[in-house]
């Protein structure tokens, strides 16, 4: 018998599961079940990635200088404490692995986005759920639940899969509060959706224990591409260096994310239409008798009676060519997350669930 083993805590890992894209015997599927940007990159971010085509025989920059500027001209940030990731789901990682170890403990909120948990497994750390209040993060509940062991807390706000944010103040309690030992981890996956809010970045200039992840993933349509990043103190920003591959990034996913953080029309754009369909929808699914808490992110988190209910309006939605997401795996086993699309997929949508819930569901 094999004595090969991985190390302690590899085999508690649920793979990740990403949005389903098919279903059997439907051609014309709409994908809601991804939280990506149902129109795209901008068109800058596109020629930027066709022109990289002519340079594939060179390395990419392993400082990410360009980038790393672009992004601290538009966010008003020190370039010098930016780190760029292959997704935030590798600074995530990263994160885990300087951190936390055999021994050490890792806070993620009841319904926290699946990375902390395989993160801190994976850096052999235990994983810590701590319960939410009605699916909102609760600062209270996660300062009783840190130890001497606990190294990080992973707070991704607005949060997915449920959507909801808590105010900068109660981020900056919590900030203060945790004991010196405790790096807070602020997840702005969704950051750009929430209109004047800068995603935690003052406070990270603020304090020596916050840091900040971003992803090109969302509201900059560029999932495919791989491409985040982190800012935070300079210690931080340095020891996540260290351990960073020097080519952690292609040379095309760098230039197509330079030109998308510089196009801010399509940003602007994409946000005003998101916010305007994310309420569109809501209150669809509201007069369907489907409810959902205030969503501040490009997803709406849809509320059914029971796990049934739910699981019976996703096949109805599915036979329709309609991909949302199922969140059992989130402790949400009677909700259904769907991504706000474009206009003629939120109609689509909140017509079948219409129909469904009249059916008498
Ligand atoms: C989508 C998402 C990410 C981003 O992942 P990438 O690796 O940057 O694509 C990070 N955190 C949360 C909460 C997310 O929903």
């Amino acid at each position: 018998m094999t004595k090969i083993t991985p190390q302690p805590g590899i085999m508690e890992i649920a793979p990740y599961e990403g949005g389903a894209s098919h279903v059997a015997g439907i051609a014309n599927v709409v994908k809601l079940s991804s939280n990506e940007n149902p129109f795209g990159p901008s068109d800058r971010a596109r020629e930027a990635y066709a022109k990289a085509a002519y340079s594939l025989h060179r390395y990419p920059s392993s400082d990410h200088a360009a980038l790393r500027h672009a992004i601290a001209e538009l966010h008003g940030l020190d370039p010098a404490r930016i780190i760029c990731g292959a997704g935030s789901d590798e600074i995530i990682a990263f994160l885990c692995q300087a951190y936390a170890g055999p021994g050490t403990e890792v806070i993620h909120t009841e319904h926290g986005f699946a990375m902390y948990r395989i993160s801190a497994l994976a850096a052999g750390a235990l994983p810590i759920e701590v319960p939410e209040r009605e699916r909102v993060t609760d600062v209270d509940a996660i300062l009783a639940a840190v130890t001497d062991a606990t190294r990080l807390v992973f707070i991704a706000n607005p949060n997915n899969p449920t959507g909801t944010m808590i105010g900068e103040g109660e981020i900056a309690r919590l900030a203060e509060a945790l004991p010196p030992h405790v790096l807070l981890v602020l997840d702005g996956a969704y950051a750009e959706y929430v209109e004047g809010y800068d995603g935690g970045a003052g406070l990270v200039d603020r304090r020596e224990n916050v840091v900040m992840t971003r992803t090109f993933s969302k509201l900059y349509g560029l999932g495919g591409l791989r491409v985040g990043w982190a800012y935070g103190p300079a210690h931080v920003i340095d020891v996540l260096n260290r351990i960073r591959g020097p080519f952690n990034l292609s040379a095309p996913a760098l230039a197509a994310a330079e030109a998308a953080v510089r196009d801010t029309e399509w940003v602007a754009k994409c946000r005003a239409d998101n916010t305007r369909l994310r309420a569109w929808l809501a209150e669809a699914l509201a007069e369907h008798g489907v409810p959902s808490d205030t969503s501040t992110a490009n997803f709406i988190l849809a509320r059914f009676a029971n796990r049934a209910q739910a699981e019976a309006c996703d096949e109805h939605l599915r036979a329709d060519g309609l991909i949302v997401r199922r969140v059992a795996g989130y402790n949400l086993p009677q909700c259904l997350r769907i991504t706000v699309g474009d206009e003629a997929s939120c109609r689509r949508v909140a017509h079948t669930i219409g129909q469904f819930m009249g059916a008498g569901a």
